[in-house]
């Protein structure tokens, strides 16, 4: 493959952006090398600015399930466009997607548009606050709920590419009202309770794991954060950013029949505009400006492109009573597909799959918190990724990412990838 044109376009991009993007993962700097420019993508396929087709794994970290420029979310932007692009005045729509997506996830009454999964974490854990009248949280380490300050404690994924556990700019006096647990371990987090009474407004985890490769619960892990937080009268927040729409249509809270009291999306919620919402039953969500005394803000919130791009998203997931058992059987394929390419060629590895979230790890070892997911062996991850790119297979840049499935992949995709997956494990 040529990568000319990319090289050259993220010269000047470096000029004018620190460190040539807009965040920082996509830099490469997990895996050496230069970031590939994105010219345009179609279904399972991402095309580069030198031409260069890959099969994309990445699917913009999520949103595109259903494949990149889906029509229909395509004609729902281009005809919303038209009448105007944002009017900070209520719209129908949101009232429509709010709507929908409340029919689909189990125990919410109410939902709040914002534009990132950070802002929905970060709007999520001031409302629990606010309502718990309680200043503590506890997050796992290696989970990642957006950029801002209360969660930039062991991050997983871009922060841990990057190694800045706690990155500087973030307080200690805000740093110190976020507890660290350490995931699938319970005791790790009574010992928080026990230590801090009645000062925990909420636990904040990421259901399924996703930002330090695919970490499912434990059976009964869920479940037993939520016996606990119904002790304490703290507030059990679920990020589904990655996992909301992608799951199942409820979420991890369906997929695991266990109900949270906050529940936060982003991704595919959008549709691949920038969108993220959070949501609670009545009792709580009543608690926010302007009817409760939790501020919360934002002008292009509800944004009439972003919501129109996010209807037609939930509309066509909705609507489909198969997508997600079909996502499941394709990313099984792949999973045991690559299962036996790397076993061929006697590669020690992991492979971590909860429907289609899928990651693979350089360890022997099961991967079940953020301490085994860093034993991967790093260097054999970046062999992996550069070896697949040439082989025209994008998976994401870094080994504490998930592989995100579409279901735009067709099985002969997954069987290119799968014979690309054997020829770079001979070389690993
Ligand atoms: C991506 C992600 C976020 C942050 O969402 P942004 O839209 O990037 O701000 C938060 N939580 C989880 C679990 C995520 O995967």
């Amino acid at each position: 493959m040529i990568y000319q044109r990319s090289s050259q376009l993220f010269i000047e991009a470096e000029k004018v952006i620190p460190g040539g993007v807009n965040s920082p993962v996509r830099a490469f700097k997990g895996v050496g090398g230069t970031p590939i420019f994105a010219k345009s993508a179609k279904g399972a396929y991402v095309y580069d600015e030198d031409d260069n087709r890959y099969i994309d794994y990445i699917n913009s970290w999520g949103p595109m399930i259903l494949g990149h420029a889906y029509q229909p979310v395509v004609d729902a932007v281009i005809e919303r466009a038209k009448n105007g692009t944002s009017f900070g005045m209520p719209t129908e729509l949101e009232t429509k997607i709010a709507a929908l997506a409340i029919s689909m996830v189990p125990n919410i009454d109410k939902i709040r548009f914002v534009n990132s999964g950070t802002e929905a974490c970060m709007s999520a854990i001031r409302l629990a606050r606010g309502f718990t009248k309680r200043d503590k949280i506890i997050k796992f380490a290696g989970c990642y709920h957006g950029h801002s300050d209360s969660f930039l404690i062991q991050a997983g994924s871009g922060a841990s590419t990057f190694g800045i556990p706690n990155s500087p700019g973030v307080t200690q006096g805000t740093a110190k009202d976020t507890l660290l647990a350490h995931y699938n371990d319970l005791e790790s987090v009574k010992a928080l309770f026990e230590a801090n009474k009645n000062e925990i407004a909420a636990i904040i985890i990421e259901p399924v794991a996703g930002n330090m490769g695919c970490i499912p619960p434990k059976d009964g892990f869920l479940q037993s954060l939520r016996q606990l937080c119904d002790e304490y009268n703290s507030l059990l927040i679920f990020d589904e950013v990655m996992t909301g729409f992608r799951l199942a249509k409820g979420g991890v809270q369906e997929l695991y029949n266990v109900n949270a009291d906050i529940v936060c999306f982003g991704k595919v919620i959008g549709g691949g505009l920038p969108v993220g919402a959070f949501a609670a039953r009545n009792e709580i969500m009543n608690y926010l400006a302007p009817i409760g005394p939790v501020y919360q803000a934002g002008t292009l919130s509800g944004n009439p492109l972003a919501m129109a791009a996010g209807l037609a998203m939930l509309e066509a997931l909705n609507t489909d009573d198969e997508v997600f058992e079909r996502l499941d059987a394709k990313t099984a394929y792949l999973e045991n597909g690559i299962r036996e390419a790397l076993q061929k060629h006697q590669v020690i590895f992991t492979i971590n799959r909860v429907g289609s979230m899928i990651s693979v790890h350089f360890d022997a070892n099961p991967v079940v918190d953020f301490q085994t997911a860093k034993n991967g062996d790093n260097e054999t991850f970046k062999k992996f990724f550069h070896g697949l790119l040439k082989e025209g297979v994008y998976i994401a840049p870094s080994a504490y990412e998930t592989w995100f499935i579409t279901d735009a992949l067709s099985f002969e995709d997954l069987d290119y990838t799968i014979n690309a997956v054997g020829k770079v494990a001979k070389s690993l």
